[in-house]
């Protein structure tokens, strides 16, 4: 149930109000707009009277909510929610674009592509240290040295870094990091997510292999109930009937997510197409639907690459890249 108040309604109105509605052992969201306040009910809302409510007069209006997405839904919080790392923003009209190597394989590999990315204008550091690889023979990642490199990288450059975490016991690995990546493979691993809904930490929830955009949605409600409402959402290609593609880029989410959340939602071009040559016409196609960002593996020496290098920009070719991508934000604002 959402109530919309009044905007001239006084603080202790509200409040009383709120009290009361806590007292019926509801949990109240309350989103302070430009505009109105919007308090958002969660919980069993069945033996609270619409009418009665309806009536006091610093309610505007009551309406029942049908989703079960309640902390994620855009009714219950109009306005975009902006996620701040350090001074970054992300979402509400702050675009970021995140980039690096699918894992991290040196210090030298991760510092240099760091500063390439950086030259070229990129505002986040991403790399994977933990590896979800279909073949346990494949390269799983530095692990715990890999946050490491991340983090010399991160000095070198400033940038903010970004990288998965897949079991929740490595979390305490975690502290140090800016944005912690939930992969395709884990969208609905719950225990995790409420997990990280107990950090503050800004989180990268990555679409499902095949996962539709309620279930997304449900796995943000999982990390937000639970108290983090730091969320990125990301569409990351979806398992389909494609066969000349690692994947099919739903580009039609990046607005149906609008619509229904406040969350920001940025696109991964790069595990959608699997193909280097395909990911820059798709990010400028995920930047023209209005994504508030991207995430976009890039590689010194793709063909060495351990992890996706067939699907890895140059850093001379990311460059190029980005200036398409601020062309098209003009074009389209
Ligand atoms: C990744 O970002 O390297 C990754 C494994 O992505 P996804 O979970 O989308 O496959
Ligand atoms: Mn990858």
């Amino acid at each position: 149930m959402i109530i919309v108040l009044k905007p001239n309604a006084e603080k202790e109105r509200q409040e009383q109000l709120i009290d009361w509605l806590k007292n019926l052992n509801i949990g109240v969201h309350v989103s302070v707009g430009e505009f109105q306040t919007v308090l958002g009910l969660i919980g069993d809302t069945a033996k609270v009277d619409v009418d009665l409510i309806g009536s006091l007069d610093i309610v505007d209006s009551v309406k029942r909510v049908s989703e079960t997405f309640k902390c994620a839904n855009r009714k219950f919080h109009p306005e975009d929610t902006v996620i701040q790392v350090g001074k970054l923003k992300i979402g509400g009209g702050n675009f970021c674009t995140i980039a690096g190597p699918c894992s991290v394989e040196s210090e030298e590999q991760i510092v240099s592509i760091a500063e390439a990315v950086k030259a070229a204008g990129a505002n986040m550091l991403r790399g994977g240290a933990f590896k979800p690889r279909t073949s346990p023979y494949d390269f799983q990642g530095l692990k715990a040295e890999g946050i490491e490199l991340l983090k010399i990288a991160r000095e070198k450059t400033g940038l903010p870094i970004v990288t998965e975490i897949m079991n929740l016991t490595d979390l305490p690995l975690f502290e140090d990091v800016d944005v912690l990546q939930v992969g395709a493979r884990n969208t609905q691993n719950f225990d995790l997510l409420k997990e990280l809904g107990q950090t503050r930490k800004p989180i990268l929830l990555k679409r499902g292999l095949s996962g539709t955009l309620k279930e997304l949605l449900m796995s943000a409600e999982y990390i937000m109930a639970n108290g983090n409402e730091n969320v990125i959402l990301c569409e990351r290609g979806i398992r389909t009937y494609s066969d000349y593609l690692r994947n099919t880029l739903d580009l039609s989410a990046v607005p149906m997510l609008h619509e229904l959340t406040h969350l920001p939602v940025i696109v991964d071009p790069s595990h959608a197409t699997g193909i280097a040559r395909i990911v820059p016409p798709m990010a400028m196609a995920a930047t023209a639907c209005g994504c508030d960002g991207l995430i976009i593996e890039v590689h010194n020496d793709p063909p060495r690459a351990l992890c996706d290098g067939a699907q890895s920009l140059r850093p001379e070719d990311f460059a190029e890249l980005m200036r398409k991508v601020r062309s098209v934000r003009e074009a389209v604002k």
